[in-house]
């Protein structure tokens, strides 16, 4: 084929499209009910956003779109991810002055990465993610996480956990990173060289490294735990405690340390154990960031905050059998019985439309046959049937699908006999006892 996608992305089509949707809208009830407003950011940033010195992780050394267009000086670089356009935002606009801290924000929308395709690994992927901005409790790590983590339970997903470790304020870090590279010295020449890299500019990424995972350095390395100074344990601590109030299970992973490297205290990655997901099996992930605000040339401020991939989520869904969205049916059908009667059911149709209905009608002059094939693929639950007796007389002939109920009405009365048969419908659909309706849908 001369014209496909491009290696790594994909097109989201009609009757896939429908799980999107079902997920952005829980997304946003979700996060209208903790209070978090949307936040949107340009695709693309200035190249400095996201490449900021002496950062070692993948994403900004190897995975990142930066282009330089004929004439311009300025490097611009496709976002990644998300949470240094959504701080470098609330600089630029000075979110931080607002009377009510912190700053709740979330987003969705899609990332760029060059990164070698495989299952639930993409070029152009989609993050559903958040960020807390401009205060610093250990309640809003626990708060935060709890958004996510209630957020995949409604969905009914059961084969995950969260996997926590804390990387400490800076005096620990910088002891932890200190002892890393004592102990690495003396095996750093027999490892990767993404590792030898990270050797220089932040030790603490070995730790993420997928090809020395298992080499000997790696088994005896030195634990976070045992550099934490008082006050980053007593962080961690609370929001540990503040997991266990909220009945969210986890696993201290004391060698989880997260792809970026802003973060500071707590990390965390939600992962899935269902086999299906293979080596792509982290839902969400994310941290709290103390340095990224002042960064971006706002006050000193801490914030935190976590990114989820959706198709990763839909891929866990879809492991565990769980039907997310799927193609709405019509509701009605508006079947032409001759050509010159298309005007008169295009009007029908768009009463219909104007009224809440989702409807169709026929544009190629077929066959009443192949337009009741439309009907059942379209599931259609009603048809309204136009001929030319009904055009002469301004009525329509409606009729239900179920039981072939069949009436002739005035086009002005089709709406409420619609209305009406829609009801009945819906109160049949009702299983509740007649007269002691509980689901509250139906019945008076
Ligand atoms: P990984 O270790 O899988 O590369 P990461 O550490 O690069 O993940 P983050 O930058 O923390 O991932 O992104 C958060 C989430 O976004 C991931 O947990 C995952 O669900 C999703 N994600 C990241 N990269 C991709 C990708 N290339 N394709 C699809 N989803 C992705
Ligand atoms: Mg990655």
């Amino acid at each position: 084929m001369k014209y496909q996608v491009p290696r790594g992305t994909q097109d989201i089509l009609p009757g896939e499209v429908e799980k999107w949707q079902m997920l952005e809208e829980r997304i946003r009830q979700f996060c209208h009910v903790y209070d978090y407003d949307e936040i949107r950011t340009p695709i693309f940033e200035h190249t400095n956003v996201f490449k900021r010195g002496n950062d070692a992780s993948d994403m900004v050394n190897k995975e990142m779109y930066t282009f330089q267009l004929e004439n311009s000086s300025t490097s611009l670089t496709l976002r990644p991810e998300m949470t240094a356009g959504v701080v470098r935002s609330f600089v630029e606009h000075k979110l931080f002055g607002e009377p009510d801290l912190p700053a709740k924000l979330y987003y969705v929308g899609p990332m760029c990465r060059h990164e070698r395709p495989q299952k639930g690994r993409q070029r152009i992927f989609h993050q559903f993610g958040v960020e807390v901005i401009g205060v610093k409790n250990p309640l809003l790590d626990v708060e935060c996480i709890a958004l996510g983590w209630s957020f995949i339970n409604s969905l009914g997903l059961k084969d995950l956990k969260v996997l926590i470790n804390t990387l400490g304020d800076d005096e620990s870090r910088n002891a932890y990173r200190e002892a890393l590279k004592e102990h690495f010295k003396d095996h750093i020449d027999s490892m990767c060289g993404d590792c030898k890299r990270r050797y220089e500019q932040n030790p603490l990424r070995i730790l993420d490294c997928k090809v020395d995972r298992d080499c000997e350095a790696m088994k005896s390395v030195p634990r976070m735990k045992d550099y934490l100074n008082e006050e980053s344990q007593a962080y961690f601590k609370q929001v540990l405690e503040g997991l266990d109030a909220l009945g969210i299970p986890y696993e201290i992973d004391d060698t989880l340390v997260r792809g970026l490297d802003y973060y500071t205290h707590t990390v965390f990655e939600v992962v899935s154990e269902n086999k299906e997901m293979g080596a792509q099996s982290t839902v969400f992930a994310g941290g709290r960031y103390d340095g990224l605000v002042e960064y971006f040339e706002g006050p000193q401020m801490s914030g935190i905050g976590w990114a989820m991939g959706i198709e990763r989520l839909i891929i866990a869904c879809e492991a565990e059998g769980i039907t997310l969205g799927e193609k709405a049916e019509l509701d009605a059908y508006v079947l032409t019985l001759s050509a010159d009667v298309g005007l008169y059911a295009l009007s029908a149709a768009t009463m219909l439309r104007a009224n809440g209905y989702r409807c169709e009608c026929d544009y190629q002059n077929r066959s009443l046959k192949a337009q009741y094939r439309t009907v059942d693929r379209k599931k259609a639950k009603v048809v309204v049937i136009i001929g030319e007796d009904e055009a002469a007389q301004g009525s329509v002939t409606i009729k239900r699908i179920s039981d072939k109920l069949q009436k002739t009405v005035a086009l002005d009365d089709m709406i409420t006999e619609i209305d009406r048969l829609f009801e009945a419908e819906e109160a049949h659909e009702c299983s509740c006892e007649p007269g002691n309706c509980t689901c509250g849908k139906h019945h008076e």
